[in-house]
């Protein structure tokens, strides 16, 4: 019998598990696994409360639609049905400049303008900016013989107003970084390849909208979702797995190779195994792997994680209709407010909140959460209607308010990011039967975790150490 320790019982643990008890099912093969999770419940920061009708989602709302991963899971265990795409009909999203909603232009995509006219029109840039902008289009291909920030990246192609106003806003709802901290080639690969290929990535994006426009093919929406929420999606994988391989309550301290195989110590009992995956953030990841393993620990240490905090409002009919049309708006740093997003989360989806109830789902992240980390849930919403109060004009009394903390739950890729990862899989390759999973490595959401816990699971049922026992 092969034995496989799966360390995290978040999305990337919870898909290694599944394609592991695929494997098991449609093989016969003589496989057993045990998923370690620490808290009471699977998940990881995937949680979604009922409210007074409304669906909150405490962790990620969706999913992007064009990676393809999570779909597929929730396809393969019987959740196809379920899934829903987000109302991109009715998407609008604003950008808080000077106290005041400014909305993003059409044919934006990410910051890189495609249609000229509405950019043109905007007051969301300055004429300077859009001055970059039409140069940008002259910009010469570029091939970088280094990683550089997102934001040095922005700044090259189109001034300081871009990174503040959207390249910075945009990824703090993603990373909950800072664009001067995240690796452009990590982050934003396809516009560091734009830049090789085409020099200007208004160029580029032109280019591809071309292309894409020749296929007549419609859109698909930009984001998906489940109907009863992502955390449908982690209790439908556990329903189909073996209940006696699950354990929860039970926090790994340490995994050690041994001669033939790992041993796992969990509280104070140890067991052994062929192989182990560990779907941990990067950095509990390399707490359990310190002791074996001081120098890839050293590197998994060194990925930096950022806390968030979400907090879901609801109200009344009389909200929803008062409430700007869109899916929500993004808060520039430059604002200094406390908030960095708000999602108007009965346009976004159907099926979140009955049609006389408006959700509203309020994040913060980063330095933001961390000055508010430790005051009571009362002070946080406290300072999220006082925001909404200035921005929206919303001085309603919420029907209810939740507060979900997140500490050290997303990664940021800093600049590097590509060459430690090699670095991490030179040191991992020298330990046979060991597969890392998780959102420090290849992709922060859920898709991508999704394919690494999932690509965990494929390294090691084709690894010697499995197939020779
Ligand atoms: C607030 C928030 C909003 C997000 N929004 C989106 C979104 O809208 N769309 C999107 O695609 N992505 C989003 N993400 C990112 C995405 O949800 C996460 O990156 C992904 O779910 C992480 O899954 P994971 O399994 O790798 O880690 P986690 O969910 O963190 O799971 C790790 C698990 O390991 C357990 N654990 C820790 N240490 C041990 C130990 N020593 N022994 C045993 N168990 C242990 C933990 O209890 C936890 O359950 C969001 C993330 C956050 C925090």
């Amino acid at each position: 019998m092969t034995r496989i320790a799966i360390v995290g019982g978040g999305i990337s643990g919870l898909a290694a598990a599944f394609a592991i008890e695929e494997q098991r099912r449609s093989s016969g093969a003589k496989l057993d696994y045990v998923l370690y999770e620490a808290s009471p419940r699977m998940g990881g920061v995937l949680r979604t409360e009922l409210i007074d009708g409304c669906l909150v989602e405490a962790g990620p709302d969706s999913f992007v639609t064009e990676k393809p991963w999570a779909a597929d899971l929730c396809r393969a265990v019987g959740l196809g049905d379920q899934l829903i795409g987000s109302n991109d009909a009715d998407r609008k999203t604003y950008i808080l400049v000077r106290g005041r909603l400014v909305v993003m232009p059409d044919g934006l995509m990410f910051m890189v303008p495609t249609k000229i006219l509405p950019t043109g029109l905007s007051p969301l840039f300055s004429w300077k900016t859009k001055l970059r902008m039409t140069q940008e289009l002259f910009h010469p291909p570029r091939s970088a013989d280094h990683d550089e920030s997102v934001a040095a990246f922005v700044e090259r192609h189109y001034g300081t107003e871009m990174v503040d106003r959207l390249a910075d806003p945009l990824l703090s709802g993603v990373y909950g970084g800072e664009a001067a901290n995240l690796s452009v080639r990590a982050v934003l690969p396809r516009f560091a390849e734009m830049e090789r290929e085409h020099g200007s990535l208004g160029r580029a994006m032109l280019a591809a909208r071309k292309k894409m426009a020749g296929s007549r093919k419609t859109a698909p929406p930009l984001f998906t979702s489940l109907k009863n929420g992502m955390q449908s999606l982690a209790e439908t994988i556990v329903a189909r797995l073996n209940p006696s391989s699950l354990q929860t309550d039970t926090t790994v301290h340490a995994v050690h190779p041994e001669a033939e195989g790992w041993t796992v110590s969990a509280g104070l009992e140890s067991d052994q195994f062929d192989a182990v995956i560990i779907a941990l953030p990067a950095q509990a990841a390399a707490g359990v792997l310190h002791p074996a393993a001081p120098e890839l620990a050293a590197e998994l240490a060194a990925v930096q994680y950022s806390s968030s905090i979400t907090v879901g409002l609801g109200y009344d009919f009389d909200v929803r209709q008062s409430l700007p049309p869109g899916f929500g708006f993004l808060v520039p740093r430059s604002e200094k407010r406390q908030l960095l997003a708000a999602t108007f989360v009965h346009n976004k989806f159907p099926h979140r909140a009955p049609d006389d109830r408006a959700l509203l789902r309020c994040f913060f992240a980063s330095q933001n959460a961390e000055n508010v980390w430790s005051r009571s849930d009362d002070h946080i919403v406290g300072i999220v209607r006082n925001e909404l109060q200035q921005i929206l004009g919303l001085h309603a009394e919420p029907l209810f308010a939740r507060v979900y903390r997140w500490k050290s739950a997303m990664a940021q890729y800093g600049v590097g990011h590509l060459e430690r990862l090699e670095r991490i899989d030179r040191l991992r390759e020298k330990l046979p039967g060991l597969a890392l999973a998780g959102n420090g490595y290849r992709g922060i959401g859920v898709p991508d975790c999704v394919r690494s816990g999932r690509g965990a699971a494929a390294l090691l049922m084709k690894s010697p150490a499995v197939l020779r026992s």
